[in-house]
């Protein structure tokens, strides 16, 4: 029986209070923390059973930092963005709360993911004898899980690794992103890395692309190679991969959009004049674009995120798929969300019980892969992400 801090009020924030309100024998109590309280307001009162609502800037680790105080909860949950993962995990260390997030820390005037500064936090958590979980999401997150239970169960050897990100979902929009839209272009617009033989290779943003055929009727979709945070992880984690690559779908339409905003300025993160104001284009346009928490009732379609792995078991070569899909508008019904909030934040409520329950508290900073993926696998088939594996006869992107 814990108090929890959840931080940030989005399409995330939505799905992980409704989540962790509906187990109160782990998550007794609830206190929703963001920058604008009346978002908090507008999810609790979705909620079926008590929420707390307070503002917060998470970017303040003193006013943060106070906030812990009074309440005392016994971990966060931070479903704020990148920009604030290092104020809260400061905070949590002054106070003594453990920490969960779902994104790798990043600055804001240089769009690169690298955990190396979270990384840092290593000693300092487990010194002060507490949990810090980074990436429990879908992706990075239930990816990472998924690759470490094929490893445990279904091969010897790992040896190659795709995780194949598909979003089938449509809304009427032209251009719409299906999580924080900043965050979601500062990802796409990067260049590409992927692993190969011991070192990552860069190629440019979205040069590469392919086709992949989901299972369960679902379709085949173009989806393109990029560099996600996961790659990085599984990589330390697991150095016998001699290759991993993360793909990801895009409709035509996002694409063209995509193009023509990089080519007049509009994705920049570089601060422009404006009419005697500094600006940041792509925080502009995000106020323009619509706001992915309003998705959900115009989603249809599903999302099929998963991993194919490749490797050595009994000294034969092997293929494995493992998967989820999810539909946007079963999620809709459920929690008023897209699948796209829904698959991250109900692995952000798993992660999260896992700490609470003993099953993951481990003082120190960790990624997914790092621990037993059996009781979040279980946790999945429990709470609405039901997964498969199947075993391929081949497998070539
Ligand atoms: P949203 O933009 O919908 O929500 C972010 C929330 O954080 C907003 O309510 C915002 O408040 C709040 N916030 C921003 N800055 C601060 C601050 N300084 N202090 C307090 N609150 C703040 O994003 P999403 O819900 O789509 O995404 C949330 C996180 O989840 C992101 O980090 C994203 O990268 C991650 N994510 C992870 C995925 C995974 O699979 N691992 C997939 C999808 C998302 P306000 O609205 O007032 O500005």
């Amino acid at each position: 029986m814990s108090r929890v801090m959840i931080i940030g009020a989005g399409g995330v924030g939505n799905v992980v209070t409704q989540m962790c309100a509906r187990i109160p024998g782990v998550f007794s109590e609830i206190v929703l923390a963001s920058r604008t309280r009346k978002k908090c307001d507008a999810i609790a009162a979705r909620v079926d059973g008590p929420v707390r609502t307070l503002q917060v800037d998470a970017d303040n680790v003193g006013e943060l930092t106070a906030l812990l105080e009074v309440e005392r909860p016994a971990l966060v949950i931070n479903v704020a963005l990148p920009y604030q993962d290092l104020a809260i995990m400061d905070a949590c260390l002054a106070v003594g709360v453990h920490y969960l997030d779902t994104a790798n820390y990043e600055t804001r005037d240089t769009a690169k993911f690298e955990y190396k500064w979270q990384w840092a936090y290593q000693d300092r958590f487990e010194m002060a004898g507490l949990t810090a979980l980074l990436g429990s999401g879908f992706d990075p997150g239930a990816t990472n899980v998924f690759t470490a239970y094929l490893a445990k169960h279904y091969l010897d050897e790992i040896r190659e690794l795709d995780i194949i990100d598909i979003n089938g979902g449509e809304h009427d929009y032209p251009f719409a992103t299906n999580f924080n839209p900043e965050i979601n272009i500062r990802e796409v617009t990067a260049e590409c890395r992927h692993w190969e033989q011991g070192g990552f290779v860069t190629t440019p943003a979205l040069s590469t692309k392919a086709r992949f055929t989901c299972p369960d009727d679902m379709g085949s979709f173009d989806i393109y190679c990029m560099y996600h945070e996961e790659l990085e992880s599984l990589t330390r984690f697991h150095p016998e991969l001699r290759r991993a690559r993360f793909w990801m779908s895009f409709s035509d339409s996002y694409l063209k959009h995509l193009e023509v905003l990089g080519n007049v300025g509009m994705t920049g993160i570089e601060p422009v004049e404006h009419d005697g104001h500094k600006i940041v284009p792509v925080q502009f346009l995000q106020t323009l674009l619509p706001d992915p928490a309003g998705l959900g009732s115009r989603t249809t379609g599903k999302t099929c995120i998963g991993c194919v792995a490749r490797g050595i078991r009994d000294g034969e070569e092997k293929i494995f798929y493992i998967y989820n899909i999810c539909d946007h508008q079963v999620c809709f019904a459920e929690v008023g969300s897209q699948a796209v909030s829904y698959t991250t934040g109900v692995s952000a409520m798993i992660g999260a019980k896992l700490i609470l329950e003993d099953k993951w508290l481990r003082p120190g900073v960790w990624n997914l892969e790092q621990l037993d993926p059996d009781p979040f696998m279980e946790n999945m088939n429990r709470y609405g992400l039901p997964w498969n594996v199947i075993e391929l006869d081949s497998f070539e992107l």
